[in-house]
């Protein structure tokens, strides 16, 4: 039995944006299960919604009734972002048979490209990014191309499936082939545009030093623990500051907000003793004239309280005032 707990450093091959979502190193489907081996790697498109950059993250993450998540164990978004959702098993491939082997999802990790599935909406990042994100699977797992199958190909009974619409396997194939034959070919070049339209709550996902850097209120929150300048954005001095605040801690070292970081941060807190219902309200009333999302405010409401910032105004407030000075002014006027 195997955790493919390599992924998002193999998916960091490719240089595009890596989200490990938290918990993934133990994330398996029906509650937990590892892989029996990995031995190669099968493509889909999600079916999903026509907009959003990666629209079908719940329901990969989660799964559906009748079929436990995680649907994949990595899925790749419409601006070239890898979600690492799991290292053991996935429900991606079904009944299936593909070189030699059965059963796929004991044996082969699947891609969840976002696509609504008639193979015309794929992005230049993502026609980019999915070859690129084979390859490095297949070369941490010392494999050559004929170990991807698109799920048509390795579904039973044939016919079953369409997925991945639009690309062509030979055509795929023998340009994983080609970056395998070069390793250091499998990295993109030049900037990566990202484009994320998804805000994580704290905690939800793993935060480390990474080219791009990650970025979003999460950041901010780790960043104001660390003492770090609250910009958004994690960086080398995040990432040191954050260590030297672990060593103090009693954590690991490490400079990555992984999943015993957070819990240490997120547990050091008292509850919300506020009106709720008033700072929904006022939130609500400076995120609409902002024109703000309406994810981002519910993050921000469902975000515990943590004492950890401690001053003459509320914890909740002061990390809603790293978004919007104008919340604070609100509340306090009222
Ligand atoms: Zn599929």
């Amino acid at each position: 039995m195997v955790w493919a707990t390599w992924l998002a450093d193999a998916a960091r091959m490719t240089g595009y944006p890596v989200i490990e979502v938290s918990g993934w190193e133990r994330r398996g489907s029906s509650g937990g299960r590892a892989l029996n081996a990995v031995e190669g790697v099968v493509l889909h498109h999600t079916a999903g919604a026509k907009t959003g950059n990666y629209p079908s993250y719940n329901v990969v993450l989660k799964g559906r009734t009748g079929l436990s998540g995680p649907l994949s164990q990595l899925g790749l978004a419409r601006d070239g972002s890898i979600y690492v959702f799991g290292a053991g098993r996935a429900n991606h491939a079904g009944e299936s048979f593909w070189a030699g082997f059965s059963n796929l999802n004991g044996y082969f990790i699947g891609i969840e490209a976002e696509s609504v599935g008639y193979g015309q909406d794929w992005t230049q990042a993502q026609k980019d990014a999915y070859p690129r994100l084979v390859a490095a699977i297949l070369h941490y797992i010392r494999r050559n191309g004929g170990r991807a199958g698109g799920h048509r190909e390795v579904g039973l009974p044939k016919g079953r499936k369409t997925d991945p619409a639009g690309f062509n396997m030979n055509e795929v194939r023998s340009l994983v082939d080609s970056y395998l034959a070069n390793p250091s070919a499998i990295r993109r070049g030049g900037a990566v545009q990202v484009e994320p339209d998804r805000i994580f709550k704290p905690g939800e996902r793993v935060l480390r030093n990474t080219v791009p850097q990650l970025s979003g209120p999460d950041v901010e929150v780790v960043q104001k623990w660390a003492g770090a300048k609250a910009d958004g954005f994690y960086g080398p001095n995040t990432a040191k500051l954050v260590a030297d605040k672990q060593r103090s801690a009693g954590l690991e070292a490490d400079g990555v907000a992984g999943p015993k970081t957070w819990e240490y941060i997120l547990s050091r807190g008292d509850e919300l003793d506020m009106d709720r219902t008033e700072l929904k309200n006022a939130v609500r009333e400076v995120l609409a004239e902002d024109g703000v999302k309406k994810s981002f405010a519910e993050t921000l409401l469902e975000y515990p309280v943590k004492s950890e910032y401690d001053g003459t105004i509320h914890p909740f407030k002061r990390f809603v005032s790293l978004t919007s000075k104008r919340v604070i002014d609100l509340l306090q006027r009222k």
